[in-house]
């Protein structure tokens, strides 16, 4: 069976310097902040060409240092769209702050900017930030979204969990907003083997702060908490395990990128709705999603091919239990809606051989014939 993401090919080209890395974190023996933590920073800091780029355990964790850094939190108000993983309203609530859902494009699957204007306007609530989401693996519109958060006064901040490796008129993810946060679970474009994620941005007191949030408040010493933190390090052994993929990391966001143009002339002619890039955007494709009428038709029979897919996302997140009494931006989520009964993606990763996704497309195909 075609893997939906196959990370054992992966391993198999770097199993022996992976073997190796972790062998030197285990004759070292500081699992907690050891010297590959600063190196993987400092990678991360010349990928990106950021300022400042700090480790932590979790993208979810990535927001929520963010939040707090930036002091978002009682009384606050954040915009965000509810066509996206949980983690970008979860931050939000666990900050203390009330998130505010709106819309998004039904083309590009990006936060709606006109209806965030819409929003502001109208002036219902104490908005102080935006949490743009990169979804599936493109930038949001950032041009749109600086201008509207200077205009208001807001803090910008880019959920680049999806995102890592992709550019907006050649700028990198990772400068697109004040802050950048990202992910490196296992299903991501680049994956530790666990739990891990970062904070970018090139603006040096924030970041300061963040480094302080992430363990416990600290500042100069470990005996004194200055500020309300959280244990949020990312292991030594995550970051190398990461150090040694990011090497590899844009050889294979170009096979990423050739497998979603092999897929978009294939279904060229199909009733499906492929995937649409903003102008100026390239992707990292965490996902290829497409969107179909007839959903649980396509689905039969891809599962009858041996031919996993999955939904991302089945349910708006401002109609899930934890955030349904929390406010729509005026307008409605009507795309959102709309897109949770057809979006479908098919298997996507860097090491698809061609046979393997012409399995996948005739599949598709013969689905519609
Ligand atoms: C995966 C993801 C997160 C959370 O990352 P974790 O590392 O799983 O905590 C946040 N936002 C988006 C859009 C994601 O896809």
């Amino acid at each position: 069976m075609i893997p939906f993401v196959d990370l054992a090919r992966q391993q198999e080209r770097i199993r022996d310097r992976l073997d190796r890395a972790i062998a030197r974190v285990l004759d070292h023996g500081q699992y907690v902040m050891g010297p590959e933590i600063a190196e993987f920073e400092d990678l991360l800091v010349r990928y990106c060409d950021v300022d400042d780029a700090i480790s932590c355990g979790s993208g979810t964790d990535a927001l929520l240092i963010a939040l707090m850094a930036a002091g978002i939190g009682q009384g606050d108000s954040v915009l965000l769209p509810s066509f996206t993983f949980v983690a970008s309203a979860e931050a939000v609530v666990l900050a203390g702050a009330t998130p505010v859902f709106v819309d998004c494009d039904p083309n590009t699957y990006l936060i709606d900017c006109d209806q965030i204007r819409d929003a502001l306007e109208a002036n219902e609530h104490d908005c102080c930030a935006i949490i743009a989401v990169d979804l599936f693996g493109q930038p949001a519109d950032y041009r749109e979204l600086n201008s509207i958060a200077a205009e208001n006064r807001l803090t910008l901040i880019a959920d680049a969990a999806q995102s890592l490796g992709a550019t907006q008129n050649s700028c990198p993810v990772g400068t697109l907003a004040d802050i950048s946060t990202t992910s490196f679970y296992p299903a991501k474009p680049l994956a530790c083997y666990g739990e891990g994620g970062a904070i970018l941005t090139n603006r040096s007191a924030l970041a300061k702060v963040c480094r302080s949030v992430r363990i416990h408040g600290q500042e100069t010493n470990r005996y004194d908490s200055v500020r309300l933190g959280i244990n949020g390090r990312m292991d030594t052994l995550q970051a190398t395990i990461l150090i040694e993929k990011l090497a590899i990391f844009d050889d294979e966001i170009s096979a990423r990128q050739r497998i979603a143009q092999r897929y978009n002339d294939a279904f060229e002619t199909l009733p499906v709705v492929t995937p649409k890039l903003l102008p100026g955007n390239t992707s990292v494709w965490s996902s290829y999603t497409i969107q179909v009428e007839s959903r649980n038709d396509l689905v039969a029979h891809l599962k009858a091919d041996s031919i996993p897919s999955a939904i991302y996302y089945r349910k708006p997140l401002h109609q899930q239990a934890p955030y349904k009494d929390y406010p729509v931006a005026p307008g409605g989520a009507r795309n959102t809606e709309a897109l949770c009964n057809k979006v479908l993606s098919l298997p996507m990763h860097g090491y698809l051989e061609d046979g393997e996704q012409d399995e996948v497309i005739d599949s598709v195909i013969q689905s519609f014939a």
